[in-house]
């Protein structure tokens, strides 16, 4: 494989064509009309896809050949992103495959490498991340949750909060304090929990999309058995920062919203010549303009920034810049689909009316909508990717 970039003559061409004839034969057809139709995509659509993945031998774009994945650099993985959504394949669910599943892979022993990996890859065991507290956001090295060595095992107490799809995860993985001693950095320690251990309580926290992503996760003396825990005691932080700094050049998140525009573009096609008249069509259209040249020029820095990435350079400040650039405008493009459907649906879907029933798209596109709030906090708030951006440039 030759490192031309994507523009060259194209060097993809063949595993391109591979990529589209499997996309489009492989992936059940109601599976692509869920995922056209943004439905919310729960734990058994994403299985489907994976088992789909996994049969082929693509179930880890990210994951070397060693340890069951494609071995594809950064280039090629962004093709899988690209072509696979605009085939209306699922997205892959990330917290195994592309969070801990990585840090177990660096930091594990033989024995959890063996034990949770094959279940990764073939999407038969599902992981939630407990990070967040109430108190511990943002600055997440706050965070009080402990875990007590007692014999063998950890008793664990405490709380985290946002943790999403935790009603659905047999595991999950939590930074817990060991110590209290020294930095708040020093006393972190990363802890893999089976979900059906007695103490833990999943509480959901309803949300105004009325779909059910986040949680509160009560931990009341959950033990632990200590092989549970990866790398050393007390270096968790390293860790959650390995995993940060892998993971902060997401190929995913520019194909999703790439198809996302095209949708309300073809909507607002539609939406013109029936219904009831859109309030001011050229605008609805001229804001469609701005954030397709948004979505073309996401692209082309994700595109620079996966060049950089592989050869070592990338700046944190421009994949902070490219993560608070994509967050705002999937927000832009879905406060268009807002505009397209129109009042009756956001107040329809507001008032928990119309929340169930045939499957629409312009309601779907008001849940997503509704959701998408989330898109500037979830996985680093805009005002801190701005910190990160300013430390980098400006050394503040
Ligand atoms: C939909 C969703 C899903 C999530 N899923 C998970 C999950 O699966 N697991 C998990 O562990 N967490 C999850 N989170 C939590 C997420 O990581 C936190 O919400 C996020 O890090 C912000 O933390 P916080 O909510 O405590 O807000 P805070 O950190 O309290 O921030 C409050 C406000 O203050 C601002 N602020 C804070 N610090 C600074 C600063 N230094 N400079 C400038 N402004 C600042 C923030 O930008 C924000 O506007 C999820 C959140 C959402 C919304």
């Amino acid at each position: 494989m030759t490192q031309a970039t994507l523009t060259d003559a194209d060097p993809y061409a063949d595993f391109r064509a591979e990529l589209r004839q499997f996309a489009e034969q492989q992936c059940p057809e109601e599976l692509k009309q869920f995922v056209r139709s943004n439905q919310k995509i729960t734990r058994n659509e994403y299985r489907i896809w994976q088992e789909k993945l996994f049969a082929r031998g693509w179930a880890a774009p990210n994951w070397p050949v060693s340890q069951g994945g494609t071995g594809w650099d950064l280039q090629q993985r962004y093709l899988f992103e690209e072509i696979t959504a605009q085939a209306d394949c699922p997205p892959q669910y990330h917290h195994g495959l592309g969070h801990i599943g990585p840090v177990i892979l660096h930091f594990g022993t033989p024995e959890q490498k063996a034990r949770f990996l094959p279940r990764i890859l073939d999407g038969s065991e599902w992981w939630c991340q407990g990070y967040s507290e109430p108190g511990a956001g943002s600055d997440l090295a706050s965070l009080k949750t402990s875990a007590v060595r007692d014999g063998d095992h950890y008793v664990i107490n405490g709380q985290k909060i946002w943790t999403s799809h935790a009603q659905e995860a047999d595991m999950m993985y939590t930074l817990v304090r060991t110590s209290t001693e020294g930095r708040k950095q020093a006393g972190i320690s990363l802890l893999l929990v089976p979900m059906n251990t007695p103490g833990i309580e999943v509480r959901p926290i309803p949300t105004i999309d009325h779909w059910h992503h986040v949680n509160e996760v009560f931990l009341n003396d959950v033990r632990v058995p200590c092989e549970n825990l990866v790398g050393e005691e007390g270096g968790g932080w390293k860790c959650a920062k390995f995993l940060l700094d892998r993971e902060r050049l997401s190929p995913a998140t520019v194909p999703r919203l790439a198809r996302l525009a095209e949708q309300v573009e073809q909507l607002l096609a539609e939406r013109r010549g029936s219904g009831p008249a859109l309030p001011s069509h050229h605008v609805l259209q001229e804001r469609l303009y701005l954030v397709q040249a948004g979505v073309k020029g996401a692209r082309e820095m994700l595109l620079s920034a996966i060049q950089e990435e592989m050869q070592g350079t990338l700046a944190a400040s421009k994949s902070s810049a490219l993560k608070l650039f994509c967050s705002e405008l999937s927000q832009q493009i879905i406060g268009i689909a807002l505009d397209i459907a129109g009042n009756e649906y956001a107040s329809r879907l507001v008032e928990g009316v119309g929340a169930t029933g045939d499957v629409d798209l312009q309601r779907e596109l008001v849940h997503t909508y509704l959701f998408y709030r989330s898109r500037t906090i979830a996985g680093g708030t805009s005002e801190v990717q701005k910190n990160v951006i300013a430390r980098d440039l400006f050394g503040a």
